[in-house]
C-alpha cells in the first residue's frame, strides 16, 4: 500500500515523485518501458524550469550536463533578441537533451526514496472511498490513496477515467531523427539556409561526430504514429522538400510527431489526477511541453502531499486544476498561433511579418517571451496586489540567496521587519528574517512552489493566508 501511485516515468512523473517524497509521502512510479527512450524530443529548459531546479538545489547537476545559450525569443522561430533586464536571475536557455533531463529527474526521485518500477504497465484502474487500485499487465494489483496519470499524450489513465480530451487532431506530421550525412557541413548549411526561408519545419542541426538531428515534413498524417519511419522515408522526404537527401545513412533513431492540440476537460476525477502530456498536448514549437509538465508537477506535488498527510486546507487539491489548466490552455493557444505564423500560407506570412515588426517593441517582445519562458504566469489568488500569485525571481538576501532557502520545499515567510510570526505553522513554513535590496516589500509569504501568497500591506492578513495555503495552525503537530 502506497500513498500515491504515479503512472508514467517521464519528466512529469519523476518530478512529481520527487516533490511527494520531499514531504515524506510514499510513492511508487510505474513505467511501462523497461529502458528509457533514446529519442531526443525536448532540447532544453526555459527560465521558469531552470528556476525550479535552482529552488530544489538541482541546478548544478543540470548545468554540469547542459549548455547555457544566450536567451533569444524563439516565438514562431522568429529568433528575436531577448529584451534587456528580464526579471530573472536565470536569463538563458539551458540546452540539455530530454534523455539527460529525464535521467537527472529520475535520479533525484530515487535519491529521495521513490520506488521506481520499470517494465510495469498499468492496464486498469478502480477507485472508491478508500483509495485507488491499479491492475498491471502482469496480472498483479497495487493500491494507494491517490494516483496520478503522468503517462503521456495517449494516457491510459485519462482514458480509463473517461476524461474527454477535446481539441484538434494532427493536420501535419513531421519526421525527426539522428543520422549521419554523406556531404560536408558547408553543403548542408547552404541548402538548409535556402530551404528554411520558406519551410520552417525543416532543418539539419549538427551534433557531435558528424551526426545530424534531421527534421523534415512527412508526406501525410499517419493513423499509427507508433510505427517508426524508415531511413528511406527520410531520404524521400528530404529529396521532396530540399531537392537532396544529403546522403543520409546510419540512423541512431527515427521518429515521427504530429501537431495535435488537445486539453483534458478535467485534471481530477476523485482520487485520480492528470499531469503533463496526459493533460495537454500541442506541437513542440517554442519548446514548452516538458517545461509545462515539470511545472504541473511542481504545482501539484506539495498540494497532494498535504492532502495525503492530513491537515491540508479544504479545497487545496482542487486549486491544482484551477491554476494549471488555464496555463495549459494559454500554451495551447500560443502554439496554435505560432504554427499559423510558421505556415507557408501568404496571409499567415503577412501576419508573421507584422508580428515580427511588432516584436521589435520591447513590451511586445517581453510579452511573447514571458509566455514561452512561463515567467509571466500569475495565478488569480483573489488579491489585487501585483506580486500576489506571481513567482519571485531569485534574489540576494543579506545572508545568502532566496532560492537556497527553498530546497526543502516548505513555505517561506521572508520578513525584513522581524516582527512577524509563523507560530503554529513552523512545521510547514520557514520564517526567514532577512531582506533584499531588490524587493520593495517588507515581507512576503511564498508557497512551496515559489508563488507569492501574501505581501505585507496587501488586503488579507498573514494568518489568514497561512491557514488558506497550509491548513489550520498546529494541525499537523496536533
Ligand atoms: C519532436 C518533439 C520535440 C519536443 N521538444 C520539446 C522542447 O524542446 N521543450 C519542451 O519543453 N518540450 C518538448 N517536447 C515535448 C516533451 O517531449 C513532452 O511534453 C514531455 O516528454 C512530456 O513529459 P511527460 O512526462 O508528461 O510524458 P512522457 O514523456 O510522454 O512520459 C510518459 C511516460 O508514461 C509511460 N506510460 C505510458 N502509458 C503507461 C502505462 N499504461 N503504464 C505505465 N507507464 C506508461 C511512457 O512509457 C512514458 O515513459 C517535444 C516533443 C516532441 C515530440
Amino acid at each position: 500500500m502506497f500513498d500515491v501511485i504515479v503512472v508514467g516515468g517521464g519528466p512529469t512523473g519523476m518530478m512529481l515523485a520527487a516533490e511527494l517524497r520531499l514531504r515524506g509521502v510514499s510513492v511508487v512510479v510505474l513505467e511501462k518501458e523497461t529502458t528509457p527512450p533514446r529519442e531526443v524530443r525536448a532540447l532544453g529548459l526555459h527560465v521558469r524550469s531552470i528556476e525550479i531546479m535552482d529552488q530544489r538545489g538541482l541546478l548544478d547537476r543540470f548545468l554540469a550536463h547542459g549548455t547555457r545559450h544566450p536567451l533569444r525569443n524563439p516565438y514562431a522561430a522568429m529568433d528575436t533578441p531577448a529584451p534587456d533586464n528580464l526579471d530573472t536571475a536565470h536569463g538563458y536557455i539551458l540546452g540539455i537533451p530530454q534523455p539527460v533531463t529525464d535521467r537527472l529527474l529520475a535520479e533525484h526521485a530515487r535519491e529521495l526514496g521513490a520506488d521506481i518500477r520499470r517494465g510495469t504497465e498499468v492496464t486498469t484502474l478502480h477507485q472508491d472511498d478508500s483509495g485507488v487500485t491499479v491492475s498491471l499487465a502482469d496480472g498483479t494489483t497495487l493500491h494507494a490513496s491517490y494516483a496520478v496519470g503522468c503517462d503521456g499524450g495517449r494516457s491510459t489513465v485519462r482514458k480509463l477515467l473517461g476524461v474527454e480530451f477535446p481539441g484538434e487532431p494532427a493536420k501535419v506530421e513531421t519526421l525527426l531523427g539522428e543520422m549521419s550525412v554523406g556531404v560536408g557541413p558547408e553543403a548542408v548549411t547552404e541548402v538548409v539556409t535556402e530551404v528554411r526561408k520558406a519551410e520552417r519545419r525543416f532543418g539539419l542541426g549538427p551534433l557531435a561526430d558528424g551526426v545530424y538531428r534531421v527534421v523534415v515534413p512527412a508526406e501525410g498524417v499517419r493513423e499509427d504514429r507508433d510505427t517508426a519511419p524508415t531511413l528511406d522515408e527520410f531520404a524521400r522526404q528530404l529529396r521532396a522538400v530540399a531537392g537532396t537527401d544529403f546522403g543520409v545513412h546510419s540512423p541512431r533513431w527515427l521518429s515521427r510527431f504530429g501537431d495535435a492540440t488537445r486539453l483534458a476537460e478535467r485534471y481530477r476525477n476523485g482520487r485520480v489526477l492528470l499531469a503533463g502530456d496526459a493533460a495537454h498536448i500541442h506541437p513542440p514549437v517554442g519548446g514548452q511541453g516538458l517545461n509545462l509538465g515539470i511545472q504541473d508537477a511542481f504545482n501539484l506535488g506539495w498540494k497532494l502531499a498535504a492532502t495525503v498527510r492530513g491537515g491540508a486546507p479544504h479545497g487545496l487539491l482542487d486549486t491544482y486544476e484551477v491554476e494549471r489548466r488555464p496555463v495549459a490552455a494559454s500554451v495551447l493557444d500560443n502554439t496554435r498561433a505560432q504554427m499559423h505564423l510558421m505556415s507557408q500560407d501568404p496571409g499567415a506570412q503577412a501576419v508573421r511579418r507584422l508580428v515580427s515588426e511588432l516584436a521589435e517593441f520591447d513590451d511586445v517582445n517581453r510579452h511573447l517571451l514571458g509566455k514561452i519562458t512561463a515567467i509571466d504566469i500569475r495565478y488569480d489568488l483573489g488579491d489585487e496586489h501585483p506580486l500576489v500569485g506571481r513567482r519571485l525571481p531569485d534574489t540576494a538576501l543579506s545572508r545568502g540567496r532566496l532560492y537556497d532557502r527553498m530546497h526543502d520545499g516548505r513555505g517561506l515567510l521572508l520578513d525584513s521587519t522581524g516582527t512577524l510570526s509563523v507560530d503554529g505553522w513552523q512545521d510547514r513554513v520557514d520564517h526567514v528574517v532577512d531582506g533584499s535590496d531588490e524587493l520593495d516589500e517588507a515581507a512576503v509569504l511564498l508557497r512551496p512552489d515559489g508563488y507569492v501568497a501574501w505581501v505585507a500591506g496587501s488586503s488579507g492578513s498573514l494568518a489568514d493566508s497561512l491557514a488558506r495555503w497550509f491548513g489550520a495552525a498546529g494541525a499537523l503537530t496536533a
